[in-house]
């Protein structure tokens, strides 16, 4: 059970990887990326180690600079490639990974049913991913400021869970920006020089940048290649303290 993600103008793909794989320690069934490169998002998903992930993405991996990735640790649903994630909410504009428990994903997804949303796993996850789409539906556009737009919608939808979650979103039509969230699974913020990283712990990070940020319950966080800003729950803008990591390498 981990989670990584990358905003910047490097190779995406090369972090999430080698992050996925130092926070194999926290034990895992199954892993996945999802990698934006050439207007659309790369899904790549695989049963076991990390090795396998690598190994499916080939010689070749795709080419981009915004993703994220997961391992799983199975709560709900059994550990096949359809239940790993990232999953995807609406038809397909919203790309989620979490860790955590949803404990009232079954009414939540009987409502997303009933309102015509497509499930495609067992797991309490693929609930989240759809009621940021329908939360996105019913949230007004913010002229000019399309984060803060989708930071509402994202607030509209986690205010609906009974749970725990450490979530990391990305979104097909703004490809530019990624939202992490966080309530009872640990998650920090990575700050380097026009890259921006989020990870379960700090270990995905060594090497890449020694400036971070422990999310507290409730923040919620947006990421760009031009910065990053952290807002709480019932606080607003928040001013977090980026912390020195200490590394005896
Ligand atoms: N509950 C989710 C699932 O079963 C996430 C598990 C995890 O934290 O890895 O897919």
């Amino acid at each position: 059970c981990g989670i990584v993600g990358y905003v910047g103008s490097d190779n995406a793909c090369d972090f999430l990887i080698g992050g996925l794989r130092r926070l194999e320690y926290r034990g895992y069934d199954s892993a996945g990326v999802a990698i934006y490169g050439g207007s659309t998002f790369h899904i790549t998903r695989s049963v076991g180690r990390i090795d396998a992930l690598a190994m499916q993405l080939g010689a070749v991996p795709p080419n981009g600079t915004l993703g994220l990735g997961h391992t799983r640790w199975a709560t709900h649903g059994p550990a096949t490639i359809e239940n790993a994630h990232p999953h995807l909410g609406g038809d397909g504009e919203i790309v989620l990974v979490h860790n955590g428990v949803i404990e009232n994903f079954q009414t939540l997804k009987d409502e997303l049913i009933q309102k015509g949303y497509h499930f495609v796993s067992a797991t309490d996850s693929e609930v989240i991913a759809h009621l940021v789409a329908e939360s996105l539906k019913n949230t007004p556009e913010t002229v000019g400021q399309p984060n803060l737009r989708y930071l509402n919608a994202v607030q509209g939808a986690i205010s609906r869970l009974r749970g725990t979650y450490g979530l990391a979103i990305a979104f097909r039509d703004h490809p530019n920006f990624m939202i992490a969230a966080r309530f009872g699974s640990p998650l920090v913020l990575g700050v380097g020089k026009g890259e921006y990283f989020v990870a379960s712990d700090a270990s995905p990070l060594v090497g890449r940048t020694d400036r971070i940020v422990y999310l507290a319950d409730h923040q919620i966080a947006v990421l760009t290649p031009e910065g990053f800003s952290v807002l709480h729950r019932d606080q607003g803008k928040v001013r977090v303290n980026i912390r020195q990591l200490e590394t005896d390498s």
